[in-house]
C-alpha cells in the first residue's frame, strides 16, 4: 500500500487532516526517541573507552556531569544532514572544507581535563561544527569560541541560536591570538593541532587556569597537552596521549 496522506486526494479531508496530523506528531517523536536511544549507547561506550585509558583520566574516570553532557547534546544537528545517520559513532566524521566534528570520546576527555564545576569563562579554538563548544556550554557559564573559516563560523553561530545555547558566542577570527576582550578565561581548549603553545592564549589564561592543546607536526600524530598556570605564573604542561587533529592555521607568517 503507498501511502500518501498529506496530499489532498479522495479522502475526507478530516481524514487526511488528522492522518497528517498524527503522523506530523510521531514521526519526529520517533526520530527524537531514536536519537536519544542511540546517545545513550555512545554514552555508554564513552565511559567503557574510558577504562583504557585509564592513564589519561582522573582515577574515578569520566565525570557523571561530563556524561551527561555526552547523553544530551544533539550531535546529529551538528553533522551534515548525509551524516546524520552516523553521528552517534564514536568517530570524527567530516563537517565540510576539510575540517571535522572530533571523537566524541575525545571531546568528552578535553572537556574532562578542563575540570570544569559550571561557573567558567571558557575560550574554545576551532568552533567547527560548534559541537564542542555546545558540549562545554552543558558544564560552564560562558563560552567564546573562535572559527578561522567564516562558513563554518556562520552556520555554527546560526545552529547554536536556533538550538537554544545562548551562552556561547562564536567570532570569525584567527584564534591563534585568542580572544583577549572576553578573557582571561579559566579554561581554554584548542581543537586544532599547533607545532607550539600559541603565547598569547597562554597569557589570556588565569592563574589556576588550564588548557588542553594537540601539539605536535600537522597531517601526523600529535600529543594532547595539559597546560596548567599556576597561581603563581608559572606553566606547567603533561602530555595524555596521542591524537590526529586538523592543524591549526594563521599565526604569524613564518
Ligand atoms: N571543535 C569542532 C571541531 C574542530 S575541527 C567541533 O566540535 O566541531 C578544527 C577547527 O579549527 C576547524 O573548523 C578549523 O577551521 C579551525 N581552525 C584551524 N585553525 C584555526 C585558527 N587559527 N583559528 C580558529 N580556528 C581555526
Amino acid at each position: 500500500m503507498t501511502l500518501s496522506p498529506c496530499r489532498p486526494g479522495h479522502h475526507p479531508l478530516w481524514r487526511t487532516g488528522l492522518l497528517c496530523l498524527l503522523l506530523g506528531v510521531l514521526a519526529p517523536a520517533a526520530a527524537t526517541d531514536e536519537f536519544a536511544r542511540q546517545r545513550a549507547q555512545l554514552t555508554q561506550e564513552v565511559a567503557e573507552q574510558a577504562r583504557h585509558a585509564r592513564h589519561a583520566l582522573p582515577p574515578a574516570g569520566f565525570d557523571a556531569a561530563v556524561l551527561a553532557a555526552l547523553g544530551k547534546v544533539p550531535r546529529h544537528e551538528f553533522v551534515p544532514p548525509e551524516r546524520r545517520a552516523q553521528a552517534y559513532a564514536n568517530r570524527p566524521l567530516p563537517i565540510g572544507h576539510g575540517q571535522t566534528i572530533s571523537q566524541p570520546f575525545i571531546v568528552a576527555l578535553m572537556t574532562q581535563l578542563l575540570e570544569l564545576k559550571g561557573d567558567e569563562n571558557v575560550l574554545e579554538i576551532g568552533t567547527g561544527s560548534g559541537y564542542h563548544a555546545a558540549f562545554l556550554a552543558e558544564r560552564a557559564r560562558r563560552v567564546h569560541s573562535v572559527e578561522i573559516i567564516a562558513p563554518l563560523a556562520r552556520e555554527a553561530e546560526a545552529r547554536l541560536r536556533r538550538l537554544g545555547y545562548d551562552r556561547v558566542e562564536v567570532r570569525l577570527g584567527d584564534g591563534y591570538y585568542g580572544w583577549k576582550e572576553r578573557g582571561p578565561f579559566d579554561a581554554i581548549v584548542v581543537t586544532a593541532a599547533a607545532d607550539h603553545v600559541p603565547p598569547p592564549l597562554v597569557a589570556q589564561l588565569k592563574p589556576g587556569g588550564r588548557m588542553v592543546i594537540p601539539v605536535g607536526a600537522p597531517f601526523l600524530t600529535q600529543e594532547l597537552v595539559l597546560l596548567r598556570k599556576e597561581r603563581d605564573g608559572r606553566v606547567t604542561q603533561r602530555e595524555i596521549l596521542p591524537v590526529a587533529f586538523v592543524p591549526l592555521t594563521g599565526g604569524p607568517a613564518r
